[in-house]
């Protein structure tokens, strides 16, 4: 795409943005970068843009900012349906996304995973095993790297693995991913989307751009990803953890007693072994069907079983998700801060089989905890929440377990701890997302973790007193 002399907004300039504004003035537009935040970057950040001629205003958008502009970029963090971005859109301008803009100038191959829940796990799972198997490639998006940064760094990179948000997917056009892997889709965001309509159809906009030799990697076990997948265009790959889902697809199946995956995939003659269920480094179900979905994505590039094996040895789980943080009087801690929605959270219960104490809560995204409630009574003793959701969580899980209320982590972490003992697991799966009290969910996973480690360091210190 030719954009010597145009005239490009960009809208938001957080990574994503930031990356998408050098990519383009790099290659001769005009870039005017805005933002409402006061501060969206450092000021070395800020003066490197600079040095390459890109304008940027910042703490508000100024009301001209749309005039004359040939191309309009919007950041994954930018509400489409508010501001100039909702102004741009109705005046039917040219707009687009930063994966998009990336997606004009990259010469590789791009593997789409997206999903609501699993998509990290995936891609670095995906990438690891395609490394191990020696194709030249990283892993981008959401996770590492934005896709504009990866293109505008200029490395030789066969396969890109890029993890996309539905906000990462809304105003693609052109963007091709010759294999779109679609993990789950279960409401989320319901405070950006007006309603799941509406989130389902950003996701579907992965295979959008796919040509009918693509690749569509879905899982079947999820009644939203597969009623999705009816309507892509390229070759369909279902997943299962259950037997053979038809022609092509991977699935779980027992061998002399051994749980292993199994897949039959195009230009392959027969079925073949990929690995054992047990090779799995990481606990659940769901993390069977991750790891599944990331070997068919491997094989497509060459990726042969012994890479598999590889990958998944050398995979050692992301930071904060299910991420075991220490023991105590027999008391584990895991930091599953990660686990931001509903689903996540009741995939993240169904690793344990008893005695969890759950720490749940925070900012309420809109969406029902219903769907939680089984996996409550089935595997807590009690269940501890903080943050703004606290009344929803409570009106709908009550009478489950019991339930207590805390005002800060801190506190909430020594009620749990006080609850699970003698022996029993203290899980933060909060359900809801961190913005009502932290910046983020890393931060609010960094807290969890600092409590802990102190509540493990006082213990060991009066065990070595006694
Ligand atoms: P994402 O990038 O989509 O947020 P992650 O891989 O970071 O996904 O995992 C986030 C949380 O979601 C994890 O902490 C775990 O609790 C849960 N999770 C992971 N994979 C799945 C899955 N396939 N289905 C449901 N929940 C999952």
């Amino acid at each position: 795409m030719e954009v010597a002399g145009d005239r490009v907004v960009v809208i938001g300039l957080g990574v994503s943005g930031s990356a998408a504004a050098r990519l383009l003035a790099r290659r001769g537009a005009r870039v005017l970068g805005s933002d409402s935040a006061p501060d969206p970057m450092s000021r070395d950040e800020m003066a490197a843009l600079e040095g390459l001629g890109i304008a940027i205003e910042t703490g508000g958008h100024s009301p001209n900012l749309l005039d004359g502009a040939d191309l309009v970029v919007l950041s994954p963090g930018v509400d489409p349906g508010a501001g100039p971005a909702a102004q741009a859109l109705g005046r039917a301008m040219k707009v687009v996304s930063e994966v998009e803009v990336a997606s004009w100038y990259f010469d590789g191959t791009v593997v789409g995973i997206t999903g609501s829940n699993g998509k990290s796990t995936t891609t670095a799972l995906a990438a690891e095993m395609l490394a191990a198997g020696g194709v030249r490639t990283v892993p981008g998006g959401n996770l590492g790297r934005a896709f504009s940064t990866i293109v505008d760094d200029e490395e030789d990179i066969e396969v890109v693995v890029l993890e996309l948000s539905s906000f990462q997917l809304e105003q693609v056009d052109a963007f091709r991913a010759e294999t779109g892997v679609m993990l789950n889709v279960t409401p989320d965001h319901l405070d950006r989307y007006p309603a799941l309509e509406s989130y389902e159809a950003a996701k579907a906009r992965l295979w959008e751009g796919q040509r009918k030799e693509d690749w569509a990697i879905f899982s079947a076990d999820d009644p939203g990803a597969a009623r999705l997948a009816a309507t892509a265009p390229g070759i369909k790959i279902p997943f299962t953890l259950g037997g053979r889902p038809g022609t092509y697809g991977g699935w779980i199946e027992e061998r002399a007693g051994v749980k292993q995956a199994v897949a039959s995939l195009p230009d392959e003659e027969k079925p073949s072994l990929l690995f054992r269920a047990d090779d799995v480094p990481l606990p659940g179900p769901h993390n069977l069907s991750n790891a599944l979905a990331a070997t068919l994505v491997a094989r497509r590039y060459g990726a042969d079983v012994d890479a598999i094996g590889v990958g998944l040895r050398r995979f050692k789980g992301l930071e904060h998700r299910m991420e075991l943080v220490g023991s105590v009087e027999g008391v584990s801690f895991y930091d599953d801060s990660k686990a931001t929605n509903v689903d996540s959270a009741r995939a993240s219960l169904s690793s344990f089989l008893s005695d969890v104490v759950l720490i749940a809560g925070g900012k309420h995204k809109g969406t029902s905890y219903l769907p939680l409630r089984e996996e409550v009574l089935r595997c807590c003793k009690a269940v501890v929440l903080t943050g703004e959701a606290r009344p929803y969580l409570r009106e709908e899980l009550e009478g489950a377990v019991p339930i207590y209320e805390e005002e800060s982590l801190a506190a909430a972490v020594d009620r749990a701890f006080y609850l699970a003992r003698p022996r029993g697991v203290v899980l933060l799966a909060p359900a809801c997302s961190s913005f009502d009290m932290f910046d983020n969910y890393k931060q609010r996973g960094r807290i969890f973790q600092g409590v802990v480690r102190d509540l493990l360091g006082d213990k060991s210190k009066e065990n070595d007193r006694q």
